[in-house]
């Protein structure tokens, strides 16, 4: 395959102007394929409290655009080890969440054959059920790491299956999800009752809460998490409400206590050589954002993602 092509280039043309995909990166149709695609899905019909997600990928495409080709962190240059693009968004019904999935679905395992790996921008977290079952058609059962201040374990509301907080007790009712290697990552706040707890756990779920990470410390929750993973097949769904509202006010459903920006993205970086295969960031709602904050932290949490998939390329593994 031809050399990689890369972002614009912003000593030529400022990173205010030019393309609008995400790090300024060609859109799929233009290079005709990639080792690693992100793309949007403007959906936020599943949301419980506050809306606005649909506006999500806009957002953290704007914010994205001073990201820049080199992380030094990881000491990669991912749009250059890889062929990244931006496929867009994937138009679904806003009035039909069933609809929804299915386009989703469909548009996630069409994006990914060939062995494309994925990163999706929410939306509300309804989508992460469609994204899993995309990714276990291709993989099987999927090991899942799921940063979010809740469980999104729960049953109905109001009578309804499918909702934003609802997507990995399906996955688990569907077996799309490894139960041996399940785990949530930055829970906190309360819930309705004690049982929320006990129906996680027996689907699977091993939790660190917020608070395990602020006593335990990063590391020592990063080499928990990857002895439940091991080499098995990977995703990764992030809630931006895993941060704290002091670092991401933009989202649906705000808790207090939550993890730094800083938290989350070394612990991200302690990831690297697991077998990655997936991910989103979900829950961006930019009417409730200000001065970018949610925007920012959501485009560098994608970065990373993007650049552990273009490392997993690069390695050679599929
Ligand atoms: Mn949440
Ligand atoms: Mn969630």
């Amino acid at each position: 395959m031809a050399d990689p092509i890369g972002p614009v280039d912003s000593s030529k043309v400022p990173r205010y102007a030019g393309r609008d995909g995400f790090a300024r990166l060609p859109r799929l149709d233009q290079v005709g394929r990639a080792d690693v695609v992100v793309a949007g899905v403007p959906f936020d019909s599943g949301v419980s409290y506050r809306p606005g997600a649909r506006f999500g990928p806009t957002h953290i495409r704007e914010a994205s655009r001073l990201l820049r080709p080199y992380h030094p962190a990881l000491d990669v240059s991912p749009f250059a080890i890889a062929q990244v693009a931006d496929a867009g968004d994937i138009a679904v019904n806003p009035f039909n969440i069933g609809e929804a999935i299915e386009t989703i679905e469909d548009a996630a395992i069409s994006l990914t054959e060939g062995g494309t790996r994925l990163v999706t921008f929410g939306g509300d977290h309804t989508i992460a059920l469609p994204l899993l079952r995309a990714a276990a058609k291709r993989h099987g059962p999927v090991a899942l790491l799921h940063f979010d201040a809740h469980l999104d374990t729960w049953d109905t509301y109001f009578g309804a299956e499918y909702t934003h907080g609802t997507p990995f007790r399906r996955a688990f009712e569907e077996g799309i999800i490894d139960t041996e290697a399940l785990s949530h990552v930055g829970t906190r706040g309360p819930l309705y009752g004690k049982r929320d707890l006990e129906d996680d756990r027996r689907f699977g779920f091993g939790i660190v809460t917020s608070s395990d990470v602020y006593h335990q410390g990063v590391n020592e929750v990063i080499a928990k998490l990857r002895d439940r993973i091991g080499d098995r097949p990977l995703y990764i769904s992030i809630d931006i409400d895993v941060l704290d509202p002091a670092h991401a006010p933009g989202t649906g459903t705000p808790e207090a206590g939550g993890m730094t920006s800083r938290e989350l993205l070394e612990i991200l970086r302690g990831f690297r050589g697991l077998n990655l295969i997936g991910a989103d960031v979900v829950e961006v709602s930019p009417p409730y954002d200000h001065a970018e904050l949610t925007g920012v932290a959501a485009s560098h949490v994608a970065y990373d993602l993007v650049s552990l998939l273009a490392l997993r390329h690069d390695e050679g593994i599929a």
